[in-house]
């Protein structure tokens, strides 16, 4: 689990806000929903035989004796709340969150455990235009950051009887083929076969070349939906590659799945990942509503970011302060700055004015707002222009009157 640090916080902010303006303007609203909860609504939704929920939660039993898990991913959340308040029976739902998620995964770059999502949910949408209006809202996002080299990766996971006639003629294709495999797709071709599509394995890959694929078991409908999304992004002009091997990692996913990759990420190269998921709503007990969404790892996109400029936030002004009076009157006057929405540092080192100013220069702030006794006790504050060649000049270095708050505050705004 990692430290956030004060240097990298303002690139989250930073892209916390974009997102919040994105969301904002495409109709979504916040759902904030706890950390944990019941393991069974994880096991019953994310499925059994996911890694997710075989091998990566954090799971243990609470005081009460009752199992409960840190949240592995945002979905099952949203629908459990959605449907404990009722939300459906108002009508369409769009939502998005926010916040830290828990898998104990092997850690290395772009993979923790705890990791942090930012992501949406629709119910209660269910054209396929819908598809491509969710899709665009990362992607435009993504595209708003000035993150270029993004592919769309997208595929079709058909309906549920579609993806139970494939397993058929995958498991079948695949047992012929046993003593090929590695390990973990052997253990795979019993719980979850589907999955072993998208096994990191290099050997497994090669061999997969030739097996059949999902997009060959789409019954008419199915495939009529996938051609409509692939239409819409085309007039929408979003790049997209069809990725047949594309099957995502829970079991709610039907029809449209996505993901969103760059070639800068190394092997967790997936910077956003969402779908369909029309059957989970009335799986967790809902009515048969249907729901899309996607999720996008900070992590990684924070990673994405690295090379870009922030904006960086220095003080409006730097307050050098010494002396007893000096000291207490500093002290209330950044109160009385700050109040006026002026961002100020109060050195309270009681260093020298040397060594204030020094750190006045390095604050990045425009002004050096100087208190010493001498002048509290002429009742004045001197201003000191920072980063300035030419120090001695009236504008740059002035005296006011500290009762003058008015003219301080025009000053140091300027
Ligand atoms: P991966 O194949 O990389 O394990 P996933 O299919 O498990 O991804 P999802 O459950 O779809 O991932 O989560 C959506 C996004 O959340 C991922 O695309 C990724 O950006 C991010 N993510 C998932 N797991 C982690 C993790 N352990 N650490 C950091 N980010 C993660
Ligand atoms: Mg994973």
């Amino acid at each position: 689990m990692v430290d956030v640090l004060p240097e990298q916080t303002e690139r989250w902010q930073a892209v916390e806000k974009l997102a919040r303006e994105h969301f904002y303007r495409a109709g979504f609203k916040e759902i904030r929903t706890p950390l944990i909860e019941v393991t069974e609504l994880f096991s019953r939704s994310i499925g059994e035989a996911t890694d997710v929920v075989g091998k990566e939660m954090y799971t243990f039993s609470d005081r009460g004796d009752r199992s409960c898990t840190l949240r592995p991913e945002g979905t099952a959340s949203v629908v459990r709340a959605v449907l404990e308040h009722g939300l459906l029976n108002q009508g369409s739902q769009r939502l998005w969150y926010a916040g830290p998620m828990f898998r104990y995964e092997r850690p290395q770059a772009g993979r923790q455990r705890q990791f942090h999502q930012m992501g949406v949910e629709c119910f209660g949408l269910d054209s396929p235009r819908s598809d491509v209006e969710v899709i665009a809202i990362a992607w435009d996002f993504l595209q708003a950051l000035g993150l270029d080299s993004l592919v769309l990766e997208l595929n079709s996971l058909g309906s549920t009887e579609d993806r139970k006639n494939y397993r058929a003629l995958l498991v079948e294709w695949l047992e012929s083929r046993y003593e090929h495999l590695d390990p973990d797709s052997k253990q795979r071709l019993k719980t979850n076969p589907l999955r072993i599509l998208d096994s990191k394995n290099s050997h497994t890959q090669s061999l997969l070349q030739d097996a059949p694929t999902l997009q060959k078991s789409l019954c008419d409908e199915s495939s009529d939906r996938f051609k409509a999304v692939q239409n819409f992004l085309e007039a929408l002009q979003i790049p997209y590659k069809i990725n047949p091997k594309l099957v995502r990692g829970l079991d709610y996913y039907s029809h449209t799945a996505f993901e969103i990759t760059s070639e800068h990420l190394g092997a967790q190269a997936t910077v956003c990942g969402g779908g369909r998921y029309d059957g989970l709503v009335e799986q967790l007990g809902g009515p048969s509503v249907s729901g899309i969404g996607w999720a996008i790892g900070m992590e990684r996109l924070i990673m994405l970011l690295e090379g870009f400029k922030t904006g960086g936030s220095s003080p409006d002004a730097y307050l050098v302060n010494k002396g007893d009076k000096a000291e207490a009157k500093a002290l209330e006057l950044a109160r009385k700055l700050r109040s006026a929405s002026l961002s100020i540092e109060l050195d309270g080192s009681g260093s020298s004015f040397g060594k204030q100013f020094k750190r006045a220069n390095r604050s990045g702030a425009t002004w050096a707002v100087v208190l010493g006794d001498d002048e509290v006790n002429s009742g004045q504050v001197r201003l000191k222009k920072l980063y300035c060649s030419n120090n001695s000049s009236s504008e740059n270095d002035l005296l006011v009157d500290y009762s003058d708050l008015d003219r301080l505050l025009a000053l140091l705004r300027s």
